[in-house]
């Protein structure tokens, strides 16, 4: 089968198209022909060596697909079955053998490219404004990167539980989109001062909660955006690693929360899994979650894929075809 493979750390060259082996299923995995793979900003960061995984491996956290064969001891899904998954590696390929209790089966009337979309970035909005903090009505919160991937999915999770919105974007093109998916103010941090314009638009007062997928470029604004009791979920790291941080800061700055989440805690049970899950799918359903599947790669072109990810020219999800 065709796959991603990365070799040894590095920048987009450093993931080959290659021939490989179909995966061998352990007794209870499901091997999934994959018909559409999202790409996640935690994909480059496995790539470069960020984040360090064992190597040599096949890149991808996220697909739909069908079934096509079951593990002996696989109890629930069956030849067929329409799936989703994330959080398993390998999803940059043709096949990937993937645990039973990783997949969720995917409704009939969701596509399969709305199935790899929604699964990470849908359950990492999900989780960040029901769990991490959850944003009551009246909330003021600020949404960093809010035309990427996560950010126009936690816009609207967090207006639909009555937040108010304050995003941030690069450009006018993005501050339009974040603007249609619900933001009620949105700043261009490229050339404003964004800490200013949040005190602007909150009075003074700032916001209950700073979601910050942006890291070292503006993680000690964003705290110094909070309310008092305000929470600091720095959930990752566009433009590279918070590497300092004294703790003490959060006491005088007003008893300030800070957390660094992962999905992986946030679905690590299979309820937790099926609550996200199915709450993101019963949503786009509904219309209350709308997706933008905007950038389509085949799986042959991923170099690109990375290069426009990394140099922030995509919004919304980016899908690989096998
Ligand atoms: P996005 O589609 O949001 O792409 C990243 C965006 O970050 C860019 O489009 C860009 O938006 C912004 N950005 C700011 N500074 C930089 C920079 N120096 N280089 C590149 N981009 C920059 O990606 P995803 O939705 O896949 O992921 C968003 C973030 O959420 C990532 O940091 C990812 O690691 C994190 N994440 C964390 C999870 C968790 O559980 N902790 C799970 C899922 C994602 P703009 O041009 O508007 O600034």
């Amino acid at each position: 089968m065709k796959a991603v493979r990365v070799k040894e750390y590095g920048g987009p060259e450093a993931m080959s198209y290659e021939d490989i082996d179909r995966p061998e299923l352990g007794d209870t995995d499901v091997l999934v022909k994959i018909e559409a793979s999202g790409i996640n900003y935690i994909d480059t960061y496995q790539r470069s060596g960020l984040y360090q995984i064992p190597l040599p491996a096949t890149l991808g956290l996220e697909a739909a697909g069908t079934v096509e064969e079951v593990g002996s001891a696989v109890s629930y899904f069956k030849s067929g079955d329409r799936i989703a998954y994330t959080s398993v590696a390998g999803a940059y390929a043709e096949y990937a053998a993937v645990p039973e209790d990783k997949l969720v089966a995917i409704p009939e009337d969701v596509s399969f490219n709305a199935g790899a979309a929604a699964m990470l970035q849908g359950c990492t909005a999900h989780y960040l404004c029901k769990s991490t903090y959850v944003v009551k009505e009246g909330d003021r919160c600020l949404i960093h990167a809010a035309a990427g991937g996560v950010g126009l999915l936690l816009i609207q999770m967090v207006k639909n539980a009555g937040g108010f919105v304050i995003g941030t974007v690069s450009t006018e093109e993005k501050a339009q989109l974040a603007k249609d998916a619900g933001a009620d103010e949105v700043i261009l941090y490229s050339e404003q001062d964004f800490e200013v314009e949040v005190k602007r638009i909150t009075d003074g007062a700032g916001v209950n909660v700073a979601y910050d997928s942006v890291g070292k470029a503006t993680f000690e604004k964003s705290i110094d955006c909070l309310s008092k009791l305000g929470y600091m979920v720095l959930y990752g790291n566009a433009s590279g690693p918070v590497t300092e941080f004294n703790p003490a800061t959060l006491g005088p700055k007003g008893s300030l929360f800070l957390t660094r989440p992962t999905l992986f805690d946030y679905t690590a049970d299979r309820a937790s899994l099926e609550w996200r899950s199915g709450d993101v799918f019963n949503w786009i359903a509904d219309g209350s979650l709308i997706l933008r599947l905007e950038h389509f790669y085949p799986l042959s072109e991923v170099q690109q894929a990375h290069i426009d990810l990394e140099g922030r020219k995509t919004t919304g999800k980016i899908i690989l075809t096998p």
